[in-house]
Parts: structure tokens; C-alpha cells; sequence
């Protein structure tokens, strides 16, 4: 048994190999080792290998699936070896003999379809990245579900994309590993290498062309190599992890990264679209709006969340159909009502197609089915938008499918098809049969008692049963003679003659008896025949069953969105091809969320205008306390944006956008310890990525930048990167920064408008209106908020102190605070530290050469750098 183990290990080294021996599942070696580990699970030992003792630990087959979601969460993937024949089998072949075994599916993180391992509402994306001489392609299928993309992606773009799917998984050439390996960890997804065979071009199109068994990819679109190459990957790999079965997987779907609105991974991090920063899905945007009652509505709201449309026409369409059922108030009830009861179609199929699904997949599809025609009934006489239309096209002509389900299954079929019991009573007469025999054989048993008791004309004739003649005709003595002469001796076959009673027995009765005893495993038997062809039977309808799910999906969300939209206030946004950004009355839907929570304080709406065209500023640069709400105003208007172009209601009274082509948020000082990056090196990395990418349909948030330097490097860096954002990007951004020095920009820059959150200073505490004025603010009130967050009193105080000398040593310009002043961040230490010239003195050169930089005020030095750059 151990050379057969080894063998099949041999082949995974990779895996954890689940060895199964009779009900457990079996590891060995070093896979005790790390799967007792990581199960916290008792290590044993078994025998000896080349001397020493040979670890082992081991897991029920019954409790199985837990177990390997714990394993597949903590990173193993695992070889499932199953025993091939019945140990009686084995045994016939000769007593020393092993039984069969081999690895009937290896488990991995993006080839997952148990209910238990996944979650209902997210997809479980396997992806593949490939690069043909510097042309790359990425492909992603989610097996639970068939759903299988492409898209052409550049190297740069590999990270935004993946960031956007969140693939749990990622096959990269073995050449591309080391390049990319890095990138794919870091968003969580697990790295699969595979063989540059696998992304072949030739071969993956031969494996496509035959999956789909289509004679040309044509049919399905033009592809690069690249693209092929990808595609081709994934299907090798299904083959390999499914040992050969492979999963319903719909035809691919090209992608344009041109028609989503892009947006990267620093970005979605921190608007907190799917998760929050801290990690998990309460608090973000995604949690907060998702009113969706099915979980395929649920996946496609993710979907729509993570990439939003670019395209004009799509996301009016979206817009138009929320609008429609927005404004049926008894339809929206009725329609959630209906969807409520319809079960996931796209996973039931997907389990349905591997054979790892049960009776319950089948009555899935039938409820499903039946939630269809429910739907239809309710919208029959409604005069429906396009694209509802279209998807209420999916939802009828399915009555055949539905009613050979409603009359094969029962209402509540048990999990396990072995367990029989899910066929319907009067679907199948050889069925009925069985279980009769099976649930009433002495009733059947009397029948014909009563029914030879009749032929023979013995009133006293009866079948009994007894273990050594089973089931037997009995009759007394008396009646023996007519029942040993012909005609009866044809019917009656002699048995047994006893002291007082003759038996009997007939070819019928020996025929009930055998079928008595059958009965219960030849009804599983038949059960079991009847769910295969029932299954094949849906599968056969596959394609218009996933229309279906996708219509369903479609009216779910479009039902979710119009519910929120109603209970929450917001307003359709219209949007439009062009740069206005005009919001009115917005909101952040996830802090007014936690704000309601709370009780206390209502949220206060704020107003957003860039690029209107009335006075034409595209940036607002945003200043206020901390605490103030201006990450919370920047954020809102992002997502304001995001929502409108995912084709949703926004949290606003009324928005005007201008489609957003790329989405940009930063904000200072997010450590990432983890990977190693100061917190200023990451925030100027992810400024270089706006700087260099953003264009004149781009909305940029920044929020403190330069704010992990010190004083002085930050506020030259946020104002080079105001100027930059400005002059050469040219695109929509709000700039939140505590640099009061920078309002002095707005007068310079005529797209750079000044904002202010305003407070109230009273009594020396500072309270917090959170109104978005136009204007500069006039101080930071810092050592208010510090006393608000309960610094000590002395602490506070001290601070006051020292505040005020600094401030006066600001207006007298050194003095009696100048030991205090010296240790300040002043401006004119930026200016000094400008790069000297490598030729003769400038103009600027020379007027700084007459410069006191400690005797400067920071207005001064302002003033000084104005006078620099005209000299300049
Ligand atoms: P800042 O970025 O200016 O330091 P935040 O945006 O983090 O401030 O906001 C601080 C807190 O103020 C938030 O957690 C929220 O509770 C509250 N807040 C922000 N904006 C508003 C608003 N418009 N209405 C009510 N409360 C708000």
C-alpha cells in the first residue's frame, strides 16, 4: 500500500494528498505533518518506511468538506485520491492484493463548487495571465457559475485588472513567475505555475475547439495568441484539476478594457468598495448598498461595483430599468417577492455538470423555473425599457422543463442521491413498483393469497414465510391431493410435504419474493437512473438556463438598486459625454449609514460643482480641521461617481456627471508595512501613477498628500503635484490638504477654486458644522481636536502655549520666540533647499543669494517664491 502511495504522491508533489481508506482520508509524511498542523488534528504514526516511523494523520470522509476549506483557506491545495473498486474486488485478485486508488480531483483555491466552500453572493475566479512578445491577455472563469472572459492587458495593466476580479487564483506561464508572482500574492490570489505548453497557442485552440465543439474560435470572436494562449491555460488546467470532467463552462466573452470605468488597486482599497480597510465586508460601499435577494443578483451588483461602464448608452439603460421599477411601487414588492424564492441556477447547473450535485440541484432549477413564470405573470402587462425587456424574453418557455420537474421530484428531496427517496410517486411505474414491494410487501403478499386461494378454490390456503423456504404456499393435507393433479400442479410447484401441511410455491410468487427482497436497492437503482437522466436532461437546457439566471440576476439588481433608490433618497443621476462634475445635496452612503447607527448626529449633505462651466474650476482644494469631513466629502463624490456609471441611484438630491474615464484616489499615510514600502514611498509611488496616467476625464482625490514627509518636502511636493494635476493632467479633482499655504494657489491657478468644511470656534472648543463652503480656511484648530480626542489637559495646554508663541513670532518675524521659531517648519527652508544651478547665477539665483531664509515669515517666502518663478 505505501509503493502504491508513493506513487500517487510522486504525482502531486505540490498537493496535500488525501489517501482514502475505508471512511477517512488518510495523509502521510510531510503532509501529516503540515495538514496536523494546520487542522489541529492529532499526528499518529503507521508502520515503518526505510526504518522510521511514518507520520500520519487523517480525516472523516464525512466531515471532509470542512476540512478542506480550512486547507484551501490557508493556502495547500489537495489531491482527493479516491479507491477506484470495491476492497471485495481487490481481495478476489489475491489476499496481499491493494485496492485501486487514484486521484479523482485536485481541490484549489479558483476550482472550488461546493456550496460549503464558497460564498453564495461572490464569484470564484480562476484567472490566467500570458504575454506573447510583449502582447498580454488575461482570461478568468468562475467554474461555479460557467462565466469565462478575455480581455487583451498590457503588463502595467495585469495589476489593476486583477485588483478589479480578485481572482482567488492565477496560472502564469513558469517563465512569467518570477515577474509577476509578487503583484498576484499581494492581491491575495494564489500563484499557479504551469508549463509554457499549457498557454500554447496551437494546442489551447485545439482544446477550445474542442470543449465547444466548434470548428473555428470564430464564432466566438477574433482572438490574439496572447489571448488563445490564455484561454487555453485555464481549460488544460480544469482538465487537470477535474482529472478530464470538465465543468459547464459558457463560450468566452471579449472584454474592452475601454468601455469600464479603470480604476486601481490603491483606489478601490480605499474607497472601500468591496471591503473596508480593515479588511472585512461590513463598512464598505458594496455591504452597505447590496439589497439584493439572490445571490446571483448579489454577484452581478459586486460585479457592476467593481467596473463601472465608460459607456454612454449602457449605463442608461441600467439607469432607465431602476427608474421603470423605482416608480412601480407595488411591482417592486411583487417582483422581490418572486425572486426571493428562486435558488442559484448558474451554481446548481455548475455542480450538475461535474457530478458533484444532488436531488436539491434538481429541485433548484424546478423553483427557479417556477420563480420564472411567476416573474413573467407580474410583468406581463407592464410595458417594459430595452434592456428589461430583453431579459424578460429569457424568462418564459421553459413550462416542458418546468412541469417534467414539478412531476419527477418530490417537495423536499433529501441531499444525497444515494439515499433515494427524491423521485415523486406516479413519475415512474417500475419505480412505484419497487417501493410498493419495498414499503408493502405483506399487503402484496395477502393480494395474492387471496387471489389463489380463489384459483385453488382452498379457502384455507396461505403464504407464509419461514428462513429456510423463504416465501411458500401452505395448504393442509386435505387439500394436497387437488392441489399435486392437474390443472393446479401446473400453477402450484410442490415444496415440501410436512406432517399436517403441504407448501407450495409458484413462478409468481418466487418472482414477488426475489423483487421483495430487491425491492428497496432496486428502487435506488432506478432513482439513481431517473436523477441521471433528469440531470442530463437540464443540462441539455444549459444555455437557455443560464439566459435565464442571467435575466433573473438582471432584475434582482435592477429591483435592489430602484429598492434603495426609494428607501434611501437618492436621486438618478443623469449622466453624460462631457467634464461637468455637479453634485448637489451628496452624501457618503456608508458613514450616513453608521452615522444612523449611531443616532446621534445627522449627516450633512455638501455640494460638489468642477468643470461646470459657470466658473469653470475643474480641482477644489479642500482645507479644514482635522475631523472636519474632508476625506469623507472626497470619497463621497467618488463614489457618487462610481454608483452613477455602475448604473445606480446616488445618495445626492441631483448629480450631473460627466462620464469618468478613470477613477484616482489617494490618501496620505496608509501604511503597508507588509510589503515593506515606507508609507511616504507608497504614497509617492501611487501619486506618480495619477500624475502619469490621469487624463482630462479622469476625477483624482487626493487626500493629504505629502503628508508622511516633513513639512516641507510635503508642502513642495503637494504643490508641484496641484500644478501638475492642473497644467498637464487637466482633469477633475478635489484636493483635501491641512497646507494652508496652498489656497494661495487658487489665486495663480484659474482651475483651482478654494473649499473650506466649515466649524464654529466657541467658548475655545471647536464644533463641527461639516458644510462645504467655497473659501480658504483660516487655521487648523489642531489643539482643539486635540483636546477632543482626550489628550491631557496639561498636554493642551502646553500646546496652546506654544501655539501662541509660534504665531507670534510669525507676525513679529523672529524676536523673543526665535529658539522656538528655529525648530519651526518654515517655508523659506523649501526655498533654500532648491538644487544648486550648474552654471553661472540665474536671475533667481541672485535674488536668492540676498535671502535670509530665517527672517522670513512663511508669507514672505511665499511672496519670495512668486518673485522666483517670474525671474525664473
Ligand atoms: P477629515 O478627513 O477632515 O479629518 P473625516 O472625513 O475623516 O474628516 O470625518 C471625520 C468624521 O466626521 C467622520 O467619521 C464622520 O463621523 C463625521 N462626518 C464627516 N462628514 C460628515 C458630514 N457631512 N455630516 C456629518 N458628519 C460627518
Amino acid at each position: 500500500m505505501m509503493a502504491q502511495y508513493l506513487e500517487i504522491k510522486a504525482r502531486y508533489p505540490d498537493a496535500l494528498l488525501f489517501y482514502r481508506m475505508g471512511d477517512f482520508y488518510e495523509m502521510f509524511f510531510d503532509d501529516a505533518r503540515a495538514a496536523a498542523e494546520a487542522l489541529d488534528i492529532a499526528l499518529t504514526k503507521r508502520g515503518k518506511h526505510k526504518g522510521s516511523d511514518i507520520p500520519m494523520c487523517g480525516v472523516p470522509v464525512h466531515s471532509a468538506e470542512g476540512y478542506l476549506l480550512t486547507l484551501i483557506r490557508k493556502g495547500f491545495r489537495v489531491a482527493v485520491c479516491e479507491q477506484m473498486e470495491d476492497p471485495a474486488e481487490a481481495k478476489k485478485r489475491g489476499s496481499k492484493s491493494v485496492v485501486k486508488r487514484d486521484v479523482v480531483r485536485l481541490v484549489t483555491p479558483g476550482t472550488l463548487t461546493e456550496e460549503s466552500l464558497l460564498d453564495a453572493r461572490r464569484h470564484n475566479y480562476l484567472a490566467a495571465y500570458n504575454e506573447v512578445r510583449g502582447d498580454g491577455a488575461l482570461a478568468w472563469v468562475d467554474i461555479s457559475t460557467g462565466e469565462f472572459r478575455i480581455m487583451a492587458c498590457s503588463p502595467p495593466r495585469l495589476g489593476p485588472e486583477l485588483a478589479r476580479l480578485s481572482p482567488r487564483e492565477v496560472i502564469l506561464a513558469e517563465a512569467n513567475e518570477p515577474k509577476f508572482c509578487e503583484l498576484v500574492s499581494d492581491l491575495g490570489a494564489s500563484v499557479t505555475p504551469l508549463g509554457g505548453s499549457a498557454f500554447d497557442s496551437t494546442a489551447s485552440e485545439k482544446r477550445l475547439l474542442g470543449l465547444f465543439a466548434i470548428a473555428s474560435l470564430d464564432a466566438f470572436g477574433t482572438f490574439s495568441r496572447a489571448e488563445i494562449g490564455a484561454m487555453g491555460a485555464i481549460v488544460e488546467y480544469l482538465e487537470i484539476t477535474q482529472k478530464g470532467k470538465l465543468p459547464l463552462i459558457r463560450p468566452p466573452v471579449k472584454e474592452a478594457a475601454s468601455r469600464v470605468m479603470q480604476i486601481d488597486a490603491a483606489t478601490r482599497r480605499n474607497l472601500e468598495l468591496t471591503h473596508s480597510l480593515s479588511g472585512g465586508r461590513e463598512g464598505a460601499l458594496l455591504h452597505t448598498i447590496d439589497r439584493t435577494v439572490t445571490a446571483a443578483g448579489g454577484r452581478l451588483l459586486e460585479r457592476r461595483i467593481s467596473s463601472p461602464s465608460r459607456d454612454l448608452a449602457s449605463v442608461e439603460s441600467r439607469l432607465e430599468s431602476v427608474s421603470f421599477i423605482q416608480e412601480q411601487g407595488r411591482l417592486r414588492t411583487d417582483l422581490r417577492g418572486a425572486l426571493r424564492k428562486a435558488p442559484d441556477i448558474d451554481r446548481a447547473l455548475s455542480r450538475l455538470s461535474l457530478e458533484r450535485g444532488g436531488p436539491r440541484d434538481l429541485t433548484a432549477i424546478r423553483a427557479a423555473l417556477e420563480a420564472a413564470s411567476d416573474l413573467a405573470g407580474l410583468l406581463g402587462k407592464h410595458d417594459l425599457p430595452d434592456r428589461l425587456a430583453d431579459a424578460a424574453t429569457a424568462l418564459t418557455g421553459h413550462d416542458a422543463l418546468r412541469d417534467l420537474l414539478s412531476d419527477a421530484l418530490v417537495a423536499e428531496p433529501p441531499l444525497l442521491v444515494r439515499d433515494g427517496g427524491f423521485i415523486a410517486a406516479g413519475y415512474d411505474p417500475d419505480l412505484d413498483d419497487a417501493r410498493k414491494l419495498r414499503d408493502e410487501g405483506r399487503s402484496v403478499i395477502a393480494g395474492m393469497q387471496a387471489e389463489y386461494a380463489k384459483t385453488a378454490g382452498v379457502q384455507s390456503l396461505k403464504i407464509k414465510h419461514n428462513n429456510v423456504l423463504g416465501y411458500f404456499i401452505e395448504t393442509t393435507a386435505t387439500h394436497a391431493e387437488k392441489m399435486l393433479s392437474p390443472p393446479l400442479s401446473e400453477t402450484f410447484i410442490h415444496r415440501q410435504t410436512t406432517a399436517n401441511a403441504v407448501r407450495f410455491t409458484t413462478v409468481d410468487l418466487s418472482d414477488l419474493e426475489t423483487r421483495i427482497l430487491n425491492a428497496g436497492s432496486r428502487a435506488i437503482e432506478i432513482e439513481k437512473r431517473l436523477y441521471s437522466a433528469l440531470s442530463d436532461e437540464v443540462l441539455s437546457h444549459s444555455g437557455p438556463l443560464g439566459l435565464l439566471a442571467r435575466a433573473l440576476a438582471e432584475f434582482d439588481l435592477a429591483a435592489a438598486l430602484a429598492e434603495l433608490a426609494e428607501t434611501e433618497a437618492w436621486c438618478r443621476p443623469e449622466v453624460e459625454d462631457s467634464r461637468v462634475f455637479e453634485v448637489v445635496g451628496g452624501r457618503h452612503p456608508v458613514v450616513e449609514r453608521a452615522l444612523r447607527a449611531q443616532g446621534g448626529e445627522p449627516f450633512i449633505a455638501n455640494d460638489c460643482r468642477l468643470a461646470d462651466g459657470s466658473d469653470g474650476a475643474d480641482i477644489w482644494l479642500l482645507t479644514g480641521p482635522n475631523m472636519a469631513g474632508k476625506s469623507t466629502f472626497l470619497r463621497q463624490n467618488a463614489l457618487i461617481a462610481l454608483l452613477a456609471q455602475a448604473g445606480s441611484y446616488v445618495p445626492a438630491t441631483s448629480a450631473r456627471i460627466g462620464l469618468v474615464s478613470q477613477l484616482f484616489s489617494r490618501v496620505g499615510a496608509s501604511d503597508d508595512l507588509a510589503r515593506g514600502r515606507s508609507t511616504f514611498m507608497v504614497e509617492m509611488v501611487e501619486t506618480a501613477a495619477i500624475l502619469n496616467q490621469a487624463d482630462d476625464r479622469s476625477l483624482v482625490i487626493l487626500d493629504e498628500i505629502g503628508r508622511g514627509t516633513a513639512t516641507y518636502d510635503g508642502l513642495s511636493i503637494a504643490w508641484a503635484t496641484l500644478e501638475h494635476l492642473h497644467d498637464v493632467n487637466r482633469c477633475r479633482a478635489l484636493f483635501a490638504t491641512h497646507y494652508h499655504e496652498l489656497t494661495q494657489l487658487a489665486a495663480k491657478l484659474d482651475g483651482v477654486d478654494n473649499a473650506t468644511i466649515a466649524v464654529k470656534e466657541w467658548d475655545g472648543e471647536v464644533i463641527f458644522l461639516h458644510e462645504v463652503r467655497k473659501g480658504a480656511a483660516d487655521r487648523s484648530y489642531g489643539v482643539q481636536v486635540a483636546k477632543l480626542a482626550g489628550l491631557p489637559a496639561s498636554v493642551v495646554e502646553r500646546a496652546r502655549v506654544v501655539l501662541e508663541a509660534l504665531e507670534q513670532g510669525e507676525r513679529e518675524g523672529g524676536g523673543a520666540q526665535k529658539a522656538l521659531i528655529d525648530d519651526l517648519p518654515l517655508f523659506s527652508a523649501a526655498v533654500s533647499a532648491a538644487p544648486p544651478a550648474k552654471a553661472g547665477p540665474s536671475p533667481a539665483e541672485e535674488k536668492l543669494a540676498g535671502v535670509h531664509p530665517d527672517e522670513l515669515t512663511p508669507k514672505q517666502a511665499l511672496d519670495l517664491i512668486y518673485v522666483l518663478k517670474d525671474l525664473s
